[in-house]
């Protein structure tokens, strides 16, 4: 298998690292055995928020559950901080996982308890005395702004409320590292918004290293600094969000990439295109650099080139430019050819659309 790690985003200090991790399910005799996790290698670094980006059935959930040991790999080892989860007995594990802390997409939260009751829930496990428990609360639920609702039931909270009492629980035990599997895949955009402002805070503030799993590229690019893109249980991609947004070097990352930013026509969009305009559709990546279209423009002036924008998109990603740019060309015969060589030779890459 191919793994593409881009040298821009290589972890300073490692907090959770894989060593070619597979994981192997007992399929249900008609299949055989199902492969989850395919010989992953990655490294998550202290302080970070990773992004990990894949379609249903990738193997994310089953990615974070190697992390915190509810899985053991059929391959490979799987450390996180000092401790080689791999090598613990269960006993072991359990005192890892109090490191760390889990939300979940369905929240989770006892009905029968009031929010306080939920957040002080872990401390009680953790044989924490009450008034320091409750010192704790008070202080974690003013954290995720819910100090007034204390006492009520998760029934009477919306959706993001209640993911923030789930936030308030998983902090309790002050995690070192933070695994959010789809939290924010059951709340409105509005809402989710809130929710990863929040997980910026905690990880800016509290310094908790955080993991994102999503099959939501909008929530990946607004908060993560690292990504990894799995597909059919392998690590496809992974570096900088920007890179791997940017210049996706795969054919898997390629395509989720096109289907957050829409900067692509689709093959339906392609074709009416094609109709509307006799000229060469080409399209070119936004440069991250001064001056990129006016070269553009330049060239095609040179070789009395005609050149329309179709379509295109341009937004940004950690402060820089993403997106891409699709041109009608026209002009005299052999001039469109002529543009796009002196372009090449100048390192820009047109596709051509067919
Ligand atoms: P994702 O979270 O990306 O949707 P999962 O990690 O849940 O993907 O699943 C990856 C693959 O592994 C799926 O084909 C799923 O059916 C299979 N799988 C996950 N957990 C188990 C299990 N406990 N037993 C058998 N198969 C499983």
């Amino acid at each position: 298998m191919s793994v593409t790690t881009s040298d821009t985003g290589s972890a300073a200090e490692p907090y959770v690292r894989f060593q070619h991790v597979t994981k192997r399910f007992p399929g249900n005799g008609r299949r055989g055995t199902l492969t989850a996790i395919r010989d992953v290698s990655l490294e998550i670094a202290r302080g970070e928020i990773f992004g990990v980006i894949g379609h249903s059935g990738a193997g994310k959930s089953t990615l974070v559950r190697l992390i915190n040991g509810l899985e053991t790999p059929s391959e490979g080892r799987v450390h996180v901080g000092p401790h080689e989860i791999t090598a613990l007995s269960e006993r072991g594990r359990r005192g890892v996982r109090r490191d760390i802390g889990m939300i979940f997409q369905q929240f989770n939260l006892f009905q029968s308890r009031t929010v306080a009751g939920n957040v002080a829930y872990p401390l009680k496990v953790a044989g924490v005395g009450k008034a320091d428990r409750d010192r704790r609360v008070a202080r974690l639920l003013d954290f995720v702004g819910l100090l007034d609702r204390a006492h009520d039931h998760p029934e009477q909270l919306s959706g993001g409320q209640k993911q923030r009492v789930g936030i308030a629980r998983a902090l309790a035990t002050e995690p070192s590292l933070l695994l959010a599997d789809e939290a924010t895949s059951a709340l409105d955009p509005e809402t989710t918004g809130e929710v990863l402002a929040l997980l910026r805070r905690i990880n800016r503030e509290l310094g908790v290293t955080i993991v994102i799993i999503t099959h939501e590229l909008d929530v990946i690019r607004s908060v993560a600094d690292r990504v990894a893109v799995l597909d059919g249980g392998q690590l496809v991609e992974s570096g900088s969000l920007y890179e791997v947004f940017a210049h996706p070097r795969t054919e898997a990352a390629a395509r989720f990439v096109g289907t957050t930013l829409r900067d692509r026509p689709s093959a339906a969009t392609l074709a009416r295109l094609r109709r509307a305009h006799s000229g060469r559709l080409v399209t070119f990546r936004v440069r991250d650099r001064t001056g990129f279209q006016t070269a553009l423009a330049a060239t095609f002036l040179r070789h009395e080139v005609a050149a329309e924008i179709v379509f295109g998109g341009i937004s940004e990603l950690q402060d820089r430019p993403v997106g891409s740019l699709t041109f009608e060309l026209t002009g005299p015969p052999g001039a469109v050819d002529a543009s796009l060589e002196a372009l090449r030779a100048d390192g820009v890459e047109p596709a051509e659309e067919d």
